[in-house]
């Protein structure tokens, strides 16, 4: 669902104004297209009718009901409606608590289409919740009491008449740009429907059975797609021939001397077979695994000299500001010496600063730029862009690796990634990519010990940090969220800044890093603690990725349970690159589920990045719909990686033998594959730039 059509404002929608669209916003629901994809956390059956007497357990109700008298009752310091009603198998009793105005809809003597959930209360059936519509004789019911209504999840403001009313509106208002977007032969060939109708039907099932076969049809749809995407490409590369190089090796040899420690296996064997994609006749593509602190960065620099001094560019893109500037000041510390010129790009230079860096680029006077996604912005050209290194790969969608690569004439690709993954998921999600893993660590590193402490021993977690600090080591506390929002037990960065600051370390220099710390002060804050100015770090997850200080030895993550396996191994992974000992202190609120516990005691028992990865995956079993989509291994809408691995396989193979038999899907019975490849590449685009 990658149409343009789609891509408009939901407040182009009769009826949506700039409240409601501020409510959908929460939700993160923008365009048409985020809309239809908001799909039903489940369905309320009310096709079948079920009458008061089946309702006592709690069940939902659906009957028809005759209104029989009204009641007051105490309420608050007022009184209350009741409204007592009947239908064929007994009374039942309306609570309308606020809600006097039910008085003339349910009037004495009426008859109602009634749905709604109740409880055995005072010896009656009682609901305080629930819906109405006037009956008619010989009037069909109306939608509400007679079809399966779909419940989405909501946010304040938001109701599911609305969501139900806006839903079934759009889908009326953008059938046309829909297109049914499978070939035929597969269609039939997996008992697949079409996706426009696949997508009505999600939402609004003719009947239970409906509801599965729709979901497997824009599973299939979205595998199948992305398989032939990725396919493509691969068989694209694979196709471009250049002429073969063969680089100097100077500057890459006097890096390598003038380090003050020797490459490990995992990255001479991994530099190897980079080197080799290099003077290749195709251009490369290449994943490289390898986990936290394993090196990978020096790896890539490395590699980057060897184009650079055949006078060719190279790109570094990263994930966040702090890391560019990282890596920014890494790379000027190695690569300049040698007479390479390096750039940061980032969000705070002045337009005539830009400017001038911008033209430095594309007059070849800068060999290496780093950066985040801005790097890829319209006015941003190189003369001759040779290699481009994408660091923290998981943190980008997947589909976005295909805007990346226009810039050079084909530009060698590295990606890069700490977050393990599994075999499985190479072979497909990355099926496009060679990889490379850095499986060696380098020499003198401690594993890092990891403590687990409840809420109520933080006290001596605090203590045994202090200890550290004393001996003029480092520690980073980190927090789920920036500031005090509404869960009022949920410690937070900046309050916890000032607890630590004012009670638990008074005199001890600390600083506070989150993204809403203006870029500037954030800089000179890492700065400083680098320098060791700063003792400890008050923090939220924007430490995650890359950040590195080899004196820190500590780091205390409250509320553990709030993160993901991943991010906790990542956040570990700051600390224990220096020789000194680290520690890792996991704190856990009091209400920690047996899950909960258990994730956290994986992390307790290992350190291997790829143990943790499908330790969380198996942990969280095929039941979770939200994990691996959260996991950051691509964006994906209807898909699970888990729970529809089948399908990605049979997906997987139909997008294969599609291209074995029709390479450049010119065969009219594809047609429509190109067109949704093209428009999805269109897509990309799009989203680079804007
Ligand atoms: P990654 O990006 O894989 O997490 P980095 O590239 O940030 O790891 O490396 C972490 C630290 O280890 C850096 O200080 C780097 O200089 C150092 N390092 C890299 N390779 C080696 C090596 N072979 N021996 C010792 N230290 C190394
Ligand atoms: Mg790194």
């Amino acid at each position: 669902m990658f149409l343009k059509e789609l891509n408009q404002s939901i407040t182009t929608l009769k009826g949506i104004g700039e409240r409601t669209a501020e409510a959908y916003a929460k939700l993160g629901i923008r365009t048409w297209s985020d809309l239809l994809t908001h799909l039903p956390r489940s369905y309320e059956d009310r096709t079948v009718t079920r009458p008061f007497a089946k309702g006592y357990d709690g069940s939902p109700v659906l009957t028809v009901m005759d209104v029989v008298a009204h009641e007051q009752i105490r309420y608050r310091k007022g009184f209350a409606l009741k409204v007592i009603v009947k239908d064929d198998t007994g009374p039942a009793a309306l609570l309308c608590y606020g809600r006097n105005f039910l008085k003339s809809t349910l009037e004495v003597g009426r008859r109602l289409y009634f749905y709604g959930q109740g409880k055995l209360q005072y010896g009656e059936l009682q609901f305080s919740a629930f819906e109405t519509a006037p009956w008619e004789e010989g009037v069909p019911p109306p939608a509400e009491f007679s079809r399966i209504l779909p419940v989405y999840p909501l946010t304040e403001g938001l109701t599911q008449r609305r969501l139900r009313r806006d839903i079934a509106a759009l889908l009326r208002s953008s059938a046309r740009h829909l297109s049914e977007e499978l070939p035929q032969d597969i269609r039939s060939r997996h008992d697949l429907m079409g996706i426009t109708q696949a997508v009505k039907r999600i939402h609004f099932p003719p009947d239970l059975k409906a509801i599965e076969r729709a979901r497997h049809t824009l599973v299939f749809g979205e595998f199948f797609y992305l398989n032939l995407l990725i396919r493509r490409r691969a068989l694209k590369r694979k196709e471009e021939r250049r002429k073969t190089v063969t680089y100097p090796r100077g500057l890459y040899e006097r890096l390598k001397h003038a380090l003050p420690f020797p490459l490990t296996e995992g990255q001479q064997r991994t530099l190897g077979e980079i080197l080799e994609d290099l003077e290749g006749d195709t251009p490369a593509a290449r994943l490289i695994q390898g986990d936290v602190g394993s090196g990978k960065t020096l790896t890539a620099l490395l590699s980057a000299v060897v184009l650079i001094e055949a006078g060719r560019q190279a790109a570094f893109m990263v994930p966040t500001e702090l890391l560019a500037r990282q890596h920014a000041e890494e790379a000027a510390r190695l690569l300049e010496p040698l007479g390479i010129n390096t750039a940061l790009l980032h969000g705070g230079l002045k337009p005539s600063e830009r400017k001038l860096l911008v033209k430095a680029l594309s007059s070849g006077d800068i060999d290496l730029l780093i950066g985040t996604h801005a790097l890829f912005s319209r006015d941003v050209s190189f003369r001759d862009l040779g290699l481009v290194i994408i660091d923290e790969q998981h943190r980008f969608g997947v589909l976005q690796r295909v805007a990346l690569s226009r810039k050079g004439s084909t530009p060698d690709m590295l990606y890069m990634t700490a977050t393990p993954i599994p075999r499985t998921l190479t072979m497909t999600v990355f099926g496009d990519l060679d990889v490379s893993t850095i499986d060696t660590m380098p020499p003198g590193r401690k594993p890092v010990i990891t403590h687990l402490a409840s809420e109520q021993s933080r006290m001596r977690v605090y203590q045994a940090v202090r200890r550290e600090l004393e001996r003029g080591r480092q520690a980073y506390f980190v927090y789920p969220r920036i500031g005090q929002g509404v869960e009022e037990a949920l410690k937070d960065a900046t309050s916890m800044y000032r607890y630590l600051t004012e009670e638990v370390y008074p005199g001890m220099p600390a600083g506070l890093v989150h993204s809403k710390v203006p870029q500037d002060e954030q800089e000179r804050t890492m700065a400083a603690f680098k320098k060791g100015s700063i003792l400890y770090l008050v923090a939220t997850s924007v430490v995650e990725v890359g950040v590195h200080v080899p004196h820190a030895t500590c780091m205390v993550i409250e509320h553990a349970e709030r993160f993901g396996l991943s991010a906790l191994h990542q956040l570990r992974g700051r600390v224990g690159r220096g020789s000194d000992q680290a520690y890792a202190f996991f704190i856990y609120s009091r209400e920690l589920t047996d899950q909960g516990k258990q994730r956290l005691k994986v992390m307790k028992e290992t350190t291997d990045g790829f143990r943790i990865a499908e330790e969380d995956l198996k942990i969280r079993g095929p039941g979770d719909i939200s994990g691996t989509r959260q996991s950051g291994f691509i964006q994906l809408t209807f898909g699970d990686l888990v729970r529809d691995l089948k399908v990605l396989h049979t997906t997987r193979k139909e997008a294969d033998r599609i291209i074995d038999e029709d390479p450049g899907l010119l065969s009219p019975s594809y047609s429509i594959c190109r067109e949704v490849l093209e428009r999805s590449a269109d897509f990309t685009e799009e989203l680079f730039d804007g």
